[in-house]
């Protein structure tokens, strides 16, 4: 039986194992798919309070799990494949084994959104990316193209005109999702150009490994093209770690938790921090703050429990 285990290893995970441990509670850390989370994608990290010359994303968040370990944090690779949170204490089914807790740290992040194309998903990491700020430097003057129509779809169109000779947002609709500012930034900028409404429904050229181009459909015509691409960029949002706790907790429609104040989930004895419950924000500090207020309210709440 453990105190408390936590479900993630990114910012926020790390940081709630930091806390715990020196609380004490000997946290279990399971490191869930992609350990280390999203900072374990990304280059230099110049956002983060402390670093004045930056720091290596993988680099600061594996200084984050040492320093976790340091004050007696265990951590355990795997994915948790089933829970139970009806009753305590709950029960989670990590690689095989069912592993039981008093207190629960929901951190596992949210994962990219891709398209879904078969050709899509076999150009992943050759040519079709997720991550602009990983992979824009592989596209030194060539031929990019981002679908979206978010604030992510601008940003990283705007970050990837350093790198390509051309950045072309693709959309689906007319209207953008994005923030007025960024749409701005993103028609000003003369690097860019927007295709709409259209979609992909077909990248090449999975027969050469690489990308090539990829054939677009104008949603109101039906019309189809192929155009020359060299980098595919997937900025059409993210997808909340929440399955195995569906119908356990309370989900918002598109599976983020809900907040019922501070790290507080539906479930008492059940907290959530970073990503998983932050769909505005999405940063590293901001995933770490939450990764500590979720310990400190375990540790209020294990407190409490053994009075
Ligand atoms: P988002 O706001 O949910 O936008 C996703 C976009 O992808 C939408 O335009 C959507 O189209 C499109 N999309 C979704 N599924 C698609 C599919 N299967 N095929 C084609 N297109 C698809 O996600 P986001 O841009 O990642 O932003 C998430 C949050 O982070 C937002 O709150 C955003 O403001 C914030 N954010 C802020 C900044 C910033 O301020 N600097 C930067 C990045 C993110 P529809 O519009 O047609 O649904």
């Amino acid at each position: 039986m453990r105190n408390l285990v936590i479900i993630g290893s990114g910012c926020a995970g790390n940081t709630a194992a930091i806390y715990a441990a020196r609380a004490q509670l000997e946290p279990l850390v399971v490191t869930g798919h992609e350990p280390g989370g999203q900072l374990s994608l990304t280059t230099l990290v110049e956002n983060f309070p402390g670093f004045p010359d930056g720091i290596d994303g993988p680099v600061l968040v594996e200084n984050m799990r040492k320093q976790a370990e340091k004050f007696g944090a265990e951590y355990r690779s795997g994915v948790v494949e089933e829970a139970d949170l009806s009753k305590r204490p709950f029960r989670l089914r990590v690689d095989g084994d069912w592993i039981e807790t008093r207190a629960l740290i929901i951190a596992s992040g949210a994962s990219t959104r891709w398209l879904g194309l078969p050709s899509e998903q076999k150009l992943i990491g050759h040519g079709v990316s997720s991550c602009a700020t990983c992979d824009g430097f592989f596209f030194r003057d060539k031929k990019i193209m981002v679908v979206g129509g978010g604030d992510s779809a601008m940003e990283e169109a705007i970050f990837l005109t350093r790198f390509g000779s051309e950045v072309v947002i693709v959309h689906r609709r007319n209207q953008f999702r994005a923030s007025k500012i960024m749409l701005e930034r993103a028609q000003r900028n003369p690097k860019i150009r927007f295709i709409t409404p259209a979609v992909i429904d077909e990248v090449f050229d999975v027969d050469k490994g690489y990308v090539t181009g990829v054939r677009l459909r104008n949603v109101e015509t039906g019309e189809t093209w192929t155009r020359q691409v060299d980098g595919l960029f997937i900025a059409i949002g993210h997808i909340p770690n929440t399955a195995v706790f569906r119908g356990q907790i309370e989900l918002d429609a598109d599976g983020y938790i809900v907040s019922k104040g501070g790290a507080r989930t539906s479930v008492p004895g059940v907290f959530h921090a970073g990503d998983v419950q932050d769909r505005v924000y999405r940063q590293a500090i901001t995933a770490a703050a939450a990764g500590c207020m979720a310990a400190i309210e375990a540790e209020r709440f294990l407190e409490a429990e053994s009075h």
